[in-house]
């Protein structure tokens, strides 16, 4: 990965710019963990690299980070740029780009964030990253209070790096974060959402949901739900459990997914609830009761049917039956059929329910 990344600096360098990988690579490189994406940075603008690079993805925004995806590495490639005026502490109003690379760390977030690599693979930290690296560390570049006010997202942000490398929050950024945090309510939810997330599906992430406590921001996030917390496996669990599907962008089938957990949860080793919600919403459910994913799949191995197909009559079979045109009460002889048979009240066997729609037919119209 890195060696890739390197080269991909010196195309840049040789077309007569400055490139160098910055942020979360870098960072998680001197760490000794894997990274799966690449952020460079460099003075070349958009336009000059897509001369450079053809088969790079200009950015959406007018002032976005070109992607080029090399050997299946996706690299995310932004100009050196000052950004300034936040409106409603969102997004930035206006980027200008610049040519200092010193001053393109600088509007950047954490001290650890601001670690460079040039082209020869060597280190150049110009903002004292490796310190607080070495002191695990989570600092501002600028005072906090100010940083946070500039962008209020570095809070959560703050606390999605403490949790993912199991660092410190510097004293000054506790302080401020307890100062600023009333600001997190001017940001989007989808922004909000996405770094919880982070937070959430980091293997740690037990330590975030404790440092989303310290700071009491379940009150400001409207996470009512995670002073209960007791599950820290998946991300989506976590979501089922805060029952917060109208407070946050959810999409159709996080929304499906997160209804079924809530729903297995009730009875998980039900087998008609097996069947209903599925294996994965019910290994997710049956985590939160305390059983293992082995003693689940157990039971939903022993399912005689585990799914509509295999049931062993269709729609038309029923209609032909009771002489009947097919139509919409079709569907309620086969939930009904379907039922019987997962809660092993009825064999899977054609005949069987043949006979069994025929003996009861004044129960479905
Ligand atoms: P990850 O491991 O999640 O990719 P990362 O540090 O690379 O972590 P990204 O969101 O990919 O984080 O951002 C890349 C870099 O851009 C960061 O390292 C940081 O230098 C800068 N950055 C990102 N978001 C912000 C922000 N909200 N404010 C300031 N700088 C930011
Ligand atoms: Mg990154």
């Amino acid at each position: 990965m890195k060696d890739v990344a390197l080269k991909l600096l010196a195309k840049i360098e040789e077309a007569g710019y400055q490139a160098y990988i910055v942020g979360g690579f870098v960072r998680d490189y001197l760490l000794g963990i894997e990274s799966n994406d690449i952020d460079i940075t460099t003075n070349a603008t958009p336009k000059d690299l897509c001369t450079i690079f053809k088969d790079a993805i200009l950015p959406a925004t007018e002032y976005g980070a070109v992607s080029i995806v090399v050997n299946q590495i996706p690299f995310e490639i932004t100009t050196f740029r000052k950004e300034y005026t936040y409106e409603n502490n969102r997004k930035p109003e206006k980027i200008m780009y610049i040519d200092s690379l010193e001053e393109d760390l600088k509007r950047r977030d954490f001290t650890i964030n601001t670690i460079c690599m040039d082209k020869n693979g060597k280190i150049i930290d110009l903002l004292g990253g490796q310190k607080d690296l070495q002191a695990k560390q989570i600092q501002t570049i600028d005072a906090s209070l100010s940083s946070f006010t500039l962008d209020s997202l570095r809070m959560l942000r703050a606390i999605r790096f403490a949790t993912r490398l199991n660092f410190s929050l510097s004293t000054e950024v506790t302080e401020a974060i307890y100062q600023m945090k009333f600001l997190l309510r001017t940001l989007s939810k989808e922004r909000i959402k996405e770094e919880l997330n982070k937070i959430f599906s980091s293997p740690q992430c037990q330590r975030g949901i404790q440092l989303l406590l310290t700071f009491k921001l379940d009150e400001i996030l409207e996470l009512n739900q995670l002073k209960n917390m007791h599950y820290f496996s998946q991300s989506i669990g976590i979501w089922a459990f805060l029952e917060v599907d109208d407070k946050y962008p959810f999409s159709k089938n996080e929304i499906e997914l997160m209804q079924k957990i809530r729903a297995s949860r009730k009875d998980v080793l039900n087998p008609y609830s097996l069947y209903q919600n599925g294996l994965y919403a019910s290994c997710v459910a049956g985590e939160m009761l305390g059983f293992s994913k082995t003693e689940i799949a157990k039971h939903y191995e022993l399912l005689p049917i585990k799914g509509r197909k295999e049931l062993a009559v269709k729609g038309n079979e029923i209609a032909q039956l009771l002489h009947q045109e097919p139509g919409p009460y079709l569907s309620k002889w086969i939930e009904k059929l379907e039922k019987e048979v997962v809660l092993g009240h009825l064999q899977n066997k054609k005949k069987t329910l043949l006979n069994y729609c025929l003996k009861n037919q004044s129960m479905i119209g």
